[in-house]
């Protein structure tokens, strides 16, 4: 992806100061979202920074994760599986709990939403503590998924995720287009 396009990019996503609580700043992706030229070019670069890695799942992490797994799901033709806050998913569920930037929560994933061996792609909005996504990976090893890679719109770099992740799960490459 061009640095033009990530500067496009990065020029839409709006800080929130304070939200949801004191000290946070949010990142905001709805500006990027409302903007069809924009959206397209975040998937876009998603697409890119899976390179051509077969992928049978995306799993994408309850809510934003959802508008960006699905749209990139739609274009390299792999499923979609919600990870979802607890009490969402309908069905049979595997559930965990960890720590968020701000707070606690419980994650869910219906128990055969991935078949073992199915090549797993994790998508969210956002890395920040890498709380969130590394339990979301957790429920994919539990149903034996093999992951092949995590792919974010935004990185918290300071905030150490990456490593968050690979102490739950290693050996699978992490990206994301916007880093701050
Ligand atoms: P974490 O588990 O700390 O990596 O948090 C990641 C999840 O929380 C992502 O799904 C984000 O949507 C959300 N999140 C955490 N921090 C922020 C932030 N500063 N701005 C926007 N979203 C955030």
């Amino acid at each position: 992806m061009k640095d033009t396009d990530i500067d496009r990019l990065s020029a839409a996503v709006r800080d929130v100061i304070d939200f949801p609580k004191e000290g946070i700043v949010f990142k905001d992706i709805a500006p990027v979202l409302a903007d069809g030229a924009l959206f397209r070019l975040a998937i876009d670069g998603l697409v890119e920074s899976i390179g051509g890695t077969p992928v049978d799942k995306i799993v994408g992490i309850d809510a934003r994760g959802f508008i960006f797994g699905a749209a990139v799901a739609d274009r390299i033709g792999a499923g979609l599986v919600p990870v979802r806050k607890k009490g969402k998913l309908p069905w049979r569920t595997r559930s965990v709990s960890y720590a968020l930037e701000y707070g606690e929560s419980v994650i869910e994933i219906h128990e055969d939403a991935i078949s073992p061996g199915e090549r797993v792609l994790l998508v969210d909005d956002l890395l920040a503590t890498g709380g969130t996504s590394a339990a979301a990976l957790q429920l994919v090893r539990e149903l034996g998924g093999e992951i092949v890679g995590a792919s974010f719109f935004i990185e918290l770099a300071f905030l150490d995720g990456r490593k968050a992740i690979h102490e739950a799960a290693d050996g699978f490459p992490i990206s994301a287009l916007l880093t701050y």
